[in-house]
């Protein structure tokens, strides 16, 4: 099997962005295990395959794995420091949930440390 240049260079740059060495189009295994970076759903909405479950086995040609990239599997599991668009999204996602909890946390124990907070003295 043999592929252009421009296919070539393209399927470096698509792989290069969702986190893959920018040589894994030169050198790539036989076989790989590719990770869910994003849950796979039901047309329910149901989840059917949640985030970090592995697939052992799939064929490791960049062609294959460049249209898997595309469905959220990518060669590693997801991680805080993953930088995949799954991942981020995820992450800015709980940290808009962590800043309003902080919020409303300290907007409560300020309430509550007013006026009676020097009462007996
Ligand atoms: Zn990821």
């Amino acid at each position: 099997m043999s592929i252009s240049t421009k296919e070539r260079t393209e399927l470096r740059s698509e792989l290069n962005n969702v986190g893959y060495k920018w040589d894994y189009v030169d050198s790539w295994p036989a076989k790989t295990t590719l990770y869910r970076h994003r849950a796979q759903k039901n047309p329910q909405g149901e989840i059917v395959s949640d985030v970090g479950t592995s697939v052992s086995g799939v064929p490791g040609a960049p062609s294959y794995v460049r249209n898997k990239s595309r469905q959220g599997l990518l060669a590693w599991p997801p991680s805080e420091t993953c930088e995949c668009p799954w991942c981020t999204k995820a992450r800015q996602e709980k940290n808009i949930d962590n800043s309003e909890e902080i919020k409303s946390v300290s907007g409560r124990r300020k309430g509550s440390m007013g006026p009676h907070f020097n009462a007996d003295s």
